[in-house]
């Protein structure tokens, strides 16, 4: 059993952390917030006063922090040259690519294995340990990686070298906006044309129409599974995480001349929802705008 430290414990740490200290691991946490840590060691972690202390003695280090920006800061101020050279990194925020193996080339350079491992799943996949995870880095650095993942997995799948991960991560979720807005469009129209939606949810479900975004997260209230849409929207993958992934999605196709038209409506459609107050909301309440039945919160 190895010595962990895990940093960032927000809404996919704080489930996350909690499985690898019931694998049997002994995992230093932190967070900046100490209603976060305190709910961590309810749940069988060890407090850790910082990330220094955290990390000063970790074989293993991971961090879930909200963007590229907080890993660039975390690892090279608190871990690069204070964990041991000997740990291994292990960072599973959605950051881009570009950060992603900036940071790893740094961390190699002072003689630490790193991979990126961004995740697929929610909240309820965080605490429940059936997150997918995507994994860039050397085939050493995912052998290595990989033990530490499956605690909090359903599926560890090597991407490929450094930062790809991320890049899996954001084509994932490029497809997951893009359909997401066209299934619900497919609603608003059949609702229109006179169609039950449930009879709707039953051929489409079965066509080709299908997809995740119809079949285990249909957009629309007592239709198929239970999904946010039967909780108005509430839990579930907030509209404003989706946008930022588009945006990652959008910027990294700019970098490399990919033509990804679906994608930038995508992205456009979710910055109309987050600016009209709906980024706190799950990111299928977008049928509301394209209804016109939205009206932001007070
Ligand atoms: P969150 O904002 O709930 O949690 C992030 C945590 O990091 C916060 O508790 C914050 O206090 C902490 N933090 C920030 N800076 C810190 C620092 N310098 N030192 C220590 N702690 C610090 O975010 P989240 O929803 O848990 O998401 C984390 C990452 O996972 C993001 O990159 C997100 O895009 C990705 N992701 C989220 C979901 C989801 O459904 N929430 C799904 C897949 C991937």
């Amino acid at each position: 059993m190895a010595k962990i430290a895990f940093i960032g414990l927000g809404h996919m740490g704080g489930g996350m952390a909690p499985n690898l200290a019931k694998a049997g691991h002994e995992v230093h946490a932190f967070d900046l917030s100490e209603e976060a840590l305190g709910v961590a060691v309810e749940k069988g972690c060890m407090r850790a006063g910082s990330t220094d202390e955290a990390v000063a003695d970790a074989e293993v280090v991971i961090t879930m922090l909200p963007a590229a920006q907080h890993v660039l800061d975390v690892q090279r101020t608190h871990v690069l040259g204070k964990a041991p050279a000997s740990a291994l990194l292990i960072d599973c925020s959605t950051i881009d690519v570009a950060s992603a193996r900036t940071i790893e080339e740094e961390a190699s350079a002072k003689g630490y294995t790193m991979v990126d491992a961004p995740v697929s799943g929610g909240i309820a996949a965080a605490a429940g340990g059936t997150l997918t995870f995507m994994v860039g880095g050397s085939d050493e650095a995912f052998e290595r990686a990989k033990p530490f993942l499956d605690p909090m997995a359903k599926a560890v799948i090597h991407a490929g070298g450094p930062g790809a991960g991320q890049a899996a991560k954001i084509c994932n979720n490029m497809i997951l906006g893009a359909t997401m807005a066209a299934t619900c469009e497919a609603f608003v129209l059949a609702k229109k044309l006179g169609l039950d939606l449930q009879t709707f949810f039953d051929i489409s479900s079965k066509a080709s129409g299908q997809s995740w975004s119809m079949t285990s997260y249909a957009p629309v209230p007592g239709v198929g599974p239970d999904t946010p849409a039967d909780h108005d929207y509430e839990g579930g993958f907030a509209a404003a995480l989706m946008l930022k992934d588009l945006k990652l999605a959008m910027d990294a196709a700019q970098s490399v001349g990919a033509y990804t038209p679906m994608g930038g409506e995508a992205e456009e459609l979710y910055q109309r929802f987050v600016d009209r107050g709906g980024g706190s909301k799950d990111f299928s309440g977008i049928i509301k705008m394209i209804d016109d039945s939205w009206k932001a919160p007070e």
